[in-house]
């Protein structure tokens, strides 16, 4: 059985990620979406929010299952007994950096392979950092997330900026 992983923060889930979901899935048997619960970051949703988002816009895909894992991604691939880690390359920028990941992951587990896909043209400039800034600033961002995504994204910055103007 041929199980990967694609870990990331989706924060919020992109077109894009959907993109590499759908392109991923159709190659294994498994595909186990692993959203990273980072403390380092602070997210604008929280892990259970992610993974919620994500599970409702995979769920034409039935060998996609979505999970919160915090620590090491090469950690979280061998609990789910896996052999891939999945990735996009949007830019030459993505590519030093995911390179050194695969590098180190593999030098961590030699069983682990790391799979890139070279991200869709059309949604290669997206990234989840981009949505947040045009979302806050009212622009429309339903070019580039899935539909079910956009009110949440613009709710929860609603929620955000009352926050913000309550504690001055
Ligand atoms: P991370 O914080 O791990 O970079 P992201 O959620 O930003 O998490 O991205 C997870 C993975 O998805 C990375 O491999 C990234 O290159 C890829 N990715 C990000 N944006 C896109 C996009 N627009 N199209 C395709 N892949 C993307």
């Amino acid at each position: 059985m041929k199980i990967a992983v694609y870990p990331g923060s989706f924060d919020p889930v992109t077109k894009g990620h959907l993109d590499i979901i759908e392109r991923a899935s159709a190659l294994v048997d498994e595909l186990v979406v692993g959203v990273l619960n980072n403390n380092a970051k602070t997210p604008l949703f929280s892990a259970e929010e992610r993974v919620k988002m994500l599970v409702d816009v995979t769920k034409h895909l039935k060998n996609v299952r979505v999970e919160a894992f915090s620590g090491l991604s090469v950690d979280f691939v061998r609990r789910c007994h896996a052999g891939f880690i999945v990735r996009g390359l949007r830019a030459v920028t993505d590519f030093e950096y995911e390179l050194q990941m695969a590098q180190t992951n593999r030098s961590i587990e030699r069983g682990i392979d790391t799979i890139f896909f070279t991200t869709e043209l059309n949604y290669a400039y997206i990234s989840s950092t981009v949505v947040k800034e045009v979302a806050w600033y009212g622009g429309d961002i339903s070019g580039f997330v899935p539909p079910e995504v956009t009110e949440k994204v613009y709710e929860k910055i609603a929620s955000r900026k009352a926050d913000g103007n309550q504690g001055g």
